[in-house]
């Protein structure tokens, strides 16, 4: 929440957004608070927070706040002489007519995301489809006639609930103007599905996908390699890849496990249950998964636990958004891993 005192400009942002949203300085709209399931046992993001819907009417306000900053700060400018420009002078005299400006975190995210053009929209938190999808379209309708000039818009979402939602409103919310779903899947293997309490199967990752793409969505699956520790790696590989061929999203992300100290799977990996993967063991479950991958996504290694390196120190794979373009781009891959492993060996 912003404080009190920045007035009539207050909006509300939630805590989470994907890598790829940070690295072109999103808008943050928050349109849920929290997840609707919260039971992953990797996953801490909202463990002590509750899931609640927010009214069309709060959402829209926040829309109209942010507008009214941009609005009031280009008459500022213009009163300054400087043609509407939002520079370095119209800030400074835009804190001096509302104080709290000055520490408001929303404010500066919302200079961050002009002073990059101003191009794309992150819709917070866990889940924005489990807004009815009436809501989300006439909330999405509005983001895009007040902002016009926005060129890509996303969030995240759940497999299971693309999986429950009709074709036709999934379609409608494609096109009222929500661009890419970033989906969480994590495996693509049944019985570690269950162990980590992912609310999903297979079957259902498959059909959500498919629906999404189907509806015209830009598709972004979220994998996590070694998640299965040493007792799943291999079935973890192999059926995450049998998974990924069936949707063939447009993009597929590495987000390697790292236990979250007071999760679940945190205290199964002190008791001993789950045995961690070394990075070597990773690259090797890596090795397997993209040997088994037959798409033609982008396959990116964006999120900065992608941390392995070469035998120059130098980080393995690009940690660019748009990644490698399988297929042409598969052996190319394989070698990077290869000269990881390679140099793990060699240590
Ligand atoms: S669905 Fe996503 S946000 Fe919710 S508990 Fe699982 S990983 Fe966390």
């Amino acid at each position: 929440m912003v404080p009190e005192s920045v007035g009539k400009y207050a909006f509300e942002v939630g805590m989470y957004r994907p890598p790829s949203e940070g690295g072109s300085f999103s808008l943050l709209l928050r349109f849920t608070r929290n997840c609707p399931w919260n039971k992953c046992t990797f996953c801490g993001m909202y463990k002590h927070e509750k899931f609640s819907l927010r009214s069309v009417e709060e959402i829209k306000w926040d829309i109209d706040s942010i507008a009214a900053l941009i609005n009031d700060m280009a008459s500022l400018s213009r009163e300054l002489g400087h043609d509407g420009r939002i520079d370095r002078d119209t800030i400074v005299a835009m804190i001096g007519k509302e104080p709290g400006l000055n520490t408001s975190h929303e404010f500066g995210m919302v200079l961050n995301w002009l002073s990059s053009g101003g191009k794309t929209v992150f819709l917070q938190d866990g889940n924005s489809l489990m807004m009815a999808s009436d809501k989300l379209v006439d909330v999405l309708t509005y983001l895009r006639s007040t902002f016009p000039f926005l060129e890509r818009c996303t969030t995240y979402a759940r497999s299971k609930t693309l999986a429950r939602k009709p074709q036709a409103e999934l379609t409608a919310i494609r096109k009222a103007g929500l661009d890419r779903l970033h989906v969480g899947m994590e495996t693509g293997d049944d019985a570690l599905l269950k162990k980590i309490k992912k609310g999903v199967t297979g079957e259902e990752h498959i059909e959500g996908g498919k629906k999404a793409i189907e509806a015209g969505f830009q598709l972004s699956e979220y994998w996590m390699p070694g998640l299965g520790g040493r007792e799943d790696w291999e079935n973890h590989a192999r059926n995450t890849a049998k998974v990924l061929n069936a949707i063939n999203p447009h993009y597929i992300r590495s987000r390697p496990f790292s236990p979250w100290p007071g999760t679940p799977i945190h205290d199964a990996v002190e008791k001993g249950t789950l045995t961690l993967l070394s990075p070597l063991e990773t690259l090797i479950e890596l090795k397997l998964m993209i040997e088994t991958l037959n798409v033609t996504s982008k396959v990116c290694f964006d999120h900065a636990g992608n941390s392995w390196v070469n035998r120059n120190g130098r980080l393995l794979f690009t940690q660019s958004y748009e990644g490698y373009k399988f297929p042409e781009e598969k052996v190319r891959v394989l070698d990077l891993i290869e000269a990881g492993i390679e140099h793990l060996e060699g240590q």
